[in-house]
C-alpha cells in the first residue's frame, strides 16, 4: 500500500498538504476535501459510525434492524464525484443511483440477456456501493490511493455483512450480499461486467440531465470518456444515443445563444 511521507498525525491543513504532495493537487473546485478522504489512513468502519454518530455493534445483533439503519446513509449521501460542480444543485444519492441501474438491468437489450442471470445482475446493481454508506463515494479526485478504497469497502462490508447479519437467517443472505459485492468488485463474470457498464450508463445518463437543468450553464464534457469504457455492444448503443441527445442539446444552447446574440447587436 502506498505510504505517504512524515508524520500524519497533524493538523488537518498540513495532513493536506502532505496529501497533495503526495498525489497532486486536489481539483481546483473542491476546495477542501472531505474529512473522510484525509489521511491517516485508519479510517475503520467502527471510526466511521462514531463520526456519524451511529451506534457500533461488536456482536451479530438478532435482528436486521440496525443494518436497516445503517443504509440509510445510502440515501442521505449523495454522489460525490458531481459535488464539484457548484452550479449543479440537488445532486442524486448513493442510493438513487443503484434504484436507476437496478431498474436498467432490468430493461437489457436482448443481445445481452441471452446467457446472463438477470436478476443476479439487478441485485448486483442493488448492492455494488453498499460499502458507501460507511466509506463515503471516494472519488478519483480526491486522491486516496485505489488500495487504500479497496481496503476501507472491504472493511466496511465485513462489519455490514459479518456483524451486522452475522445472525440473521444464520448470516446466510449476508454473506449472499458480500459474495455479489466482491464479484462486482472482481468484475470477471459476465454478470459483473455487464452491471459495470451499466455503473457508465447510469452515469452518463445523469450527465445529460444535470446538463439539461443547467439549461447551458453546466457543462460536463469531463465525463464524457466514460462512454469510451464501456465494453458491451448492446450498452455501447445507448451510450451512442445518450451522446446523440446531448450533442443535439448543445446545438440547441448554441443556437438559442447565436439568436440572443444577433437581437443584441440589431
Ligand atoms: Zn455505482
Amino acid at each position: 500500500m502506498t505510504q505517504l511521507p512524515g508524520t500524519l498525525a497533524a493538523h488537518p491543513r498540513r495532513q493536506r498538504q502532505l496529501l497533495e504532495e503526495h498525489h497532486g493537487p486536489f481539483n481546483k473546485v473542491s476546495r477542501n476535501p472531505p474529512s473522510h478522504i484525509l489521511p491517516p489512513y485508519s479510517l475503520t468502519s467502527l471510526t466511521a459510525l462514531r463520526d456519524f454518530s451511529l451506534p457500533t455493534v461488536s456482536t451479530p445483533p438478532r435482528t436486521p434492524l440496525p443494518f436497516f439503519h445503517l443504509i440509510e446513509r445510502l440515501k442521505t449521501t449523495p454522489r460525490e464525484g458531481w459535488r464539484r460542480f457548484p452550479d449543479i444543485n440537488r445532486v442524486e444519492s448513493i442510493s438513487d443511483h443503484m434504484y436507476r441501474m437496478s431498474i436498467i438491468t432490468m430493461l437489457a437489450p436482448p443481445s445481452v440477456t441471452e446467457g446472463l442471470d438477470i436478476p443476479h445482475c439487478t441485485k448486483m446493481a442493488l448492492v455494488h456501493d453498499m460499502a458507501e454508506s460507511l466509506v463515503g463515494d471516494i472519488t478519483p479526485q480526491d486522491g486516496v490511493p485505489k488500495e487504500e478504497k479497496m481496503r476501507r469497502e472491504s472493511d466496511a462490508m465485513d462489519y455490514l455483512c459479518d456483524t451486522l447479519l452475522g445472525a440473521w437467517g444464520g448470516g446466510n443472505q449476508g454473506q449472499e450480499i458480500k459474495r455479489i459485492f466482491l464479484e462486482y468488485e472482481e468484475g470477471t463474470t459476465e454478470e459483473s461486467k455487464f452491471v459495470h457498464d451499466v455503473d457508465k450508463i447510469e452515469l452518463l445518463l445523469q450527465m445529460i440531465e444535470y446538463e439539461r437543468r443547467g439549461e447551458g450553464d453546466v457543462d460536463l464534457v469531463e465525463f464524457l470518456p466514460t462512454a469510451e469504457r464501456i465494453r458491451g455492444e448492446g450498452v455501447k448503443a445507448w451510450a451512442r444515443e445518450i451522446l446523440e441527445e446531448r450533442d443535439m442539446f448543445w446545438r440547441d444552447v448554441h443556437a438559442r445563444r447565436d439568436s440572443l446574440g444577433n437581437d443584441e447587436a440589431t
